[in-house]
């Protein structure tokens, strides 16, 4: 079974943490649109001064830049074992394009995972968060701190806490996901193609739960 993957889920429900585990297990690419994005915003390009607004007041950034911009990425070679899509699709309509952008390039996702957490764990996950501007690994304070306070292990360089991760902008973020992401899981459901996971488990447990779906799938 091949290892084309969706990752789905609330913001905060750990989705990049498992995407990082995924890529290292299987040498597969991670496709992170937030990511992504955040590089454009970092550099200012065109793409960058349009999504900027959005992305830091909680809201999603128009579908079709989005689209576009995961249509190129697909198109490059590194997917052809496999790969990771994290954050993206965050609506119906991207769900649709992405069908679409797959049927061309004649590839299928195989699994959709759903990544189910409590609205408690997410704010206590989002407010702990700290990742690295440089190299992207994301920590916890709590939950996967860094070997130094506030020194990324990895690259050694200063962490920081997402701008969006802040208290008012995370509600915004949860009511997003509810409305426009949550109806992707009925989505792939009806396509055979979604596995729920629970996603209150801590990190190892969940990644042991990953990999075995993963090997029956
Ligand atoms: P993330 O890192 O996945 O939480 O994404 C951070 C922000 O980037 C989101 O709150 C959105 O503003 C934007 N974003 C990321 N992926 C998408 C997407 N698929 N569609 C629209 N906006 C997105």
């Amino acid at each position: 079974m091949g290892k084309n993957i969706i990752l789905l889920g609330a913001p905060g429900a750990g989705k990049g943490t498992h995407a990082t585990f995924l890529k290292e297990k299987y040498q597969i690419p991670h496709i992170s649109t937030g990511d992504i994005l955040r590089s454009h915003l970092g550099r200012a390009t065109e793409l960058g001064k349009k999504a900027k607004s959005y992305m830091e007041s909680g809201q999603l950034v128009p579908d079709q830049l989005v689209i576009d911009m995961v249509a190129d990425r697909l198109k490059e070679r590194d997917v052809q074992n496999g790969f990771i899509l994290d954050g993206f699709p965050r609506t119906v309509e991207q769900a649709k394009a992405l069908d679409q952008i797959l049927s061309d390039l004649k590839i299928n996702i195989n699994f959709a995972f759903d990544f189910d957490a409590s609205e408690d764990v997410i704010v206590e996950r989002l407010s702990g968060r700290r990742s690295c501007p440089k190299c992207g690994a994301v920590y916890h304070v709590r939950n996967i701190p860094p070997k130094k306070q506030g020194i990324c292990d990895k690259c050694g360089a200063a962490l920081t806490q997402r701008k969006d991760d802040e208290e008012a902008t995370v509600r915004k973020r949860l009511e997003v996901y509810r409305k426009q992401t949550a109806p992707l899981i009925d989505f792939y459901t009806k396509r055979n193609l979604l596995h729920k996971l629970d996603a209150n488990l801590n990190v190892e447990t969940l990644q042991k739960e990953l990999a075995k779906r993963l090997a029956s799938g």
